[in-house]
């Protein structure tokens, strides 16, 4: 008789999970089985294991998968309030890639030497951000970059590649990346591409322009030579809903022309940015002294409220009731309101000029994120249903109770499995899995993660799909998942019975550039 897995096993092992239905990230249907873990590493996964463990858990009856790894989020510097990041933990979430839309730390190296101190609960991947890259640069000035300019920039992306980031991202609503035309992200775009990473792209635009912004970041794929990972992929503003359809196929048709494009999305219908982007960008150039200058100007607030009604009338609204601020630090008890509640608490007239007025009032005390409520439920359908959309939350992680922010922070990939997967049927468990596990993994390059195979880093969760639900809304976001009955990091159980308790055993992940050192 062949004895399963003890060879080489005197002593026991860290881990054993047993009678579980092993879903391994593969997209492949589930099947009973066990999975054995000792030092970080799954060693060895089928039936009937005999091992001796430290710790054995029986699953029988729950989903046993890769930990989730989300593409698509914002942790810099909430990682020191709160670095159990309970937030993702809860929603199953064991890797995250952070630095996305153009925002990250330049110096990536210093970064993942304190996060390895830090020690997060979560595992850790950055981007190299080309905001953050042109500021320390050209600050905010609203120009193209000089020849010396650029290769100053070549060689921030290049240093952040050998440092370990997984491509460079880019942010084209926001200040300065919105400056930017297209040849300097195409030139960056090349630096990464030579340490073989990708480009992550919250585009220009999400409305009525999406098309011209999608096929600049195709375009961006074809010359750099990269892959492209169109970020919170959406149709924003009611006069486009629908057109998924047409975005779609412009993602497909780039796939079929070779050029390695994939998405991601978060399962809700209001986005979450902020407040500054109601605003024209041209208001928006240099510190904050010149954009508060600039905003008492008369002339220059009568041509912002002009631009801001127009783009509400082509929204087909009378209100900024669909902009809901999330976070005014210089009076919270503008949290959780609309503009147009704002606008009516300050006593002000009922209208959409005294409106835009009241944005710029916000701006002029120092701003505020908000929620905007702008997309159709059919559109996130068709983009779920596209194989090569991921989950992704655009979240950092939640300090609780801080402000009202958006529910996908908290949320988002129990919303899948619950809503999309189980209630709605709008895609399978093994789907929504795959793309969640190692559909990330495969095209963020994070070789040893998302799949449950021998030899992989124990990422591990163990959850039963009808039990898993999202809490958080947008009236009481400070809400964990729940569902997720344990969730293991790096061999190491850190959610133990619905019950995160304390461990960090998060690390860095480094990009592929850091080891290979750059194509010829
Ligand atoms: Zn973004």
């Amino acid at each position: 008789m062949m004895m399963s897995g003890s060879a080489g096993h005197d002593s026991p092992i860290d881990l054993l999970i047993t009678n579980g239905r092993i879903l391994d990230g593969t997209g492949n249907s589930w099947f009973h089985g066990d999975v054995a873990i000792d030092k970080g590493i799954i060693i060895e996964l089928g039936p009937g294991l005999k091992y001796q463990a430290k710790r054995t858990i029986d699953a029988k009856g729950s989903i046993v998968s890769p930990g989730f790894i989300d593409v698509h989020t914002h942790i810099e510097d909430d990682e020191r309030k709160l670095p159990t990041a309970d937030n993702f933990i809860y929603d199953g979430v064991t890797t995250v890639v952070t630095g996305n839309c153009g925002s990250s730390n330049t110096d990536i190296g210093a970064y993942f030497r304190w996060i390895d101190s830090a020690k997060l609960s979560i595992n850790v991947a950055s981007l190299i951000g080309h905001n953050d890259v042109r500021k320390a640069v050209l600050g905010r000035a609203n120009r193209e970059a000089t020849t010396a300019e650029l290769q100053r920039m070549q060689e921030l992306v290049e240093k952040a590649m050998r440092e370990g980031a997984v491509g460079l991202s880019t942010g084209l609503i926001y200040i300065p990346g919105t400056y930017t035309k297209t040849p300097e992200i195409i030139s960056l775009a090349k630096v990464a591409s030579r340490y073989h990473g990708v480009y992550a792209t919250h585009m220009r635009d999400e409305g009525d322009s999406v098309t011209y912004a999608i096929n600049e970041a195709i375009t961006i794929g074809r010359e750099a030579a990269i892959p492209v990972e169109i970020s919170h992929f959406k149709l924003s503003g009611q006069q486009n809903w629908g057109r998924s359809k047409e975005t779609i196929a412009m993602v497909e048709n780039a796939r079929k022309q070779g050029i390695d494009v994939t998405i991601d999305q978060y399962p809700y219908t209001a986005s979450s940015t902020s407040i500054s982007t109601l605003i024209p960008d041209e208001i928006l150039a240099d510190a904050q002294d010149s954009i508060k200058a600039r905003l008492q100007r008369p002339e220059i607030r009568k041509y912002v409220v002009n631009s801001m009604l127009k783009r509400l009338k082509k929204r087909k609204l009378k209100h900024f009731s669909y902009a809901v601020v999330a976070w005014h630090a210089a009076d919270t008890t503008y949290n959780g309101k609309s503009i147009e509640e704002i606008n009516r608490m300050k006593g002000r007239k009922h209208n959409a000029k005294a409106e835009a007025e009241t944005v710029m009032d916000i701006m002029i005390n120092g701003g505020a994120g908000a929620v905007f409520h702008g997309m159709g439920e059919e559109d996130i359908r068709r983009i779920m249903k596209y194989p090569y959309n991921m989950f992704a939350s655009d979240a950092s992680i939640r300090v609780p109770n801080a402000g009202r922010p958006h529910p996908r922070g908290y949320g988002t990939n129990a919303r899948v499995l619950a809503k999309y997967v189980r209630d709605e049927k709008v895609i399978s468990l093994e789907e929504a899995v795959r793309r969640m596990t190692s559909l990330p993994a495969q095209k963020f390059k994070l070789k040893d993660r998302g799949l449950l195979k021998p030899g992989m880093a124990a990422d591990i969760l163990i959850f039963n799909e009808n039990e898993v639900q999202d809490i958080s809304t947008y009236e009481n976001p400070h809400a964990y998942s729940k569902g997720f009955r344990f969730v293991i990091v790096n061999g190491i159980i850190t959610v133990d019975n619905e019950k995160h308790n304390g461990t960090r055993a998060g690390m860095v992940l480094h990009g592929p550039g850091r080891e290979a050192g750059g194509r010829p």
